[in-house]
């Protein structure tokens, strides 16, 4: 299991402990040349949307990203990394990574000074602890995007597909619960891969015999 954490911008440091105390191999994608590695999960970290979106496009990154989450990587996407996924952003020109049906509102929850913890129900885990740090968080959802847990009336996790978006900052906390359950996800994707890539290699041997 290999994940990769974008590391261009960001709160990329704090995903990484997170992945060293749980154990989970990581690498750190900083440019074009760090997407050589195969990877079986992306964590896109929290930070300033604007500014990663800038770097992963300019470094040639953005369609080569695009183009792996949308044949099934999976991704933890936390704040900033929301906003990349988001295939709609109100308050923004135009969109990132785009492969997320949801609409976004930037700094939804305020500025800086109106950052706050709170701990809410989650979908699935219970009641998780939640940082919310300039957060957005989403006004609208498309298609099957499941909603995972809501705050003050505002939508605040989702999960579409192969895509997990989280307006606040897991890493923050000491509770690995939305890593793990992103790990799960990344390890179920990983089987199916390797049980594919059995099957066509036997069929290849076979066809050989013939
Ligand atoms: N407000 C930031 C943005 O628009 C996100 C803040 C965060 O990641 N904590 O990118």
């Amino acid at each position: 299991m290999l994940i990769g954490v974008l590391s261009v911008q960001g709160s990329f440091a704090e995903h990484i402990k997170v992945l060293d105390n749980m154990r989970i191999r990581h690498v750190q994608l900083r440019n074009f040349h760090d997407l050589s590695y195969i990877i079986d999960g992306l964590i896109l970290p929290g930070g300033e949307s604007t500014v990663q979106g800038k770097i992963i496009k300019e470094s040639g990154m953005l369609s080569h990203l695009r183009r792996q989450i949308n044949d099934g990587l999976p991704v933890l996407a936390t704040c900033a990394g929301m906003i990349l996924l988001a295939k709609d952003i109100s308050n923004y020109e135009k969109p990132h990574l785009a492969t997320l049906p949801v609409k976004v509102r930037r700094n939804g929850f305020g500025r800086q000074i109106e950052s706050f913890y709170t701990e809410e129900d989650f979908e699935g885990l219970g009641t998780v602890p939640m940082t919310f740090i300039r957060a957005p968080y989403v006004e609208k959802v498309y298609k099957d995007t499941k909603v995972l847990a809501t705050v003050k009336d505002r939508i605040v996790a989702v999960c579409y597909k192969n895509q997990i978006a989280l307006s606040f900052h897991p890493e923050l906390n000491d509770d690995y619960r939305i890593h793990e359950m992103f790990i799960d996800m990344a390890q179920k994707r990983k089987n199916q891969v390797q049980s594919l890539i059995a099957a066509a290699s036997l069929l290849t041997s076979e066809n050989l015999q013939i």
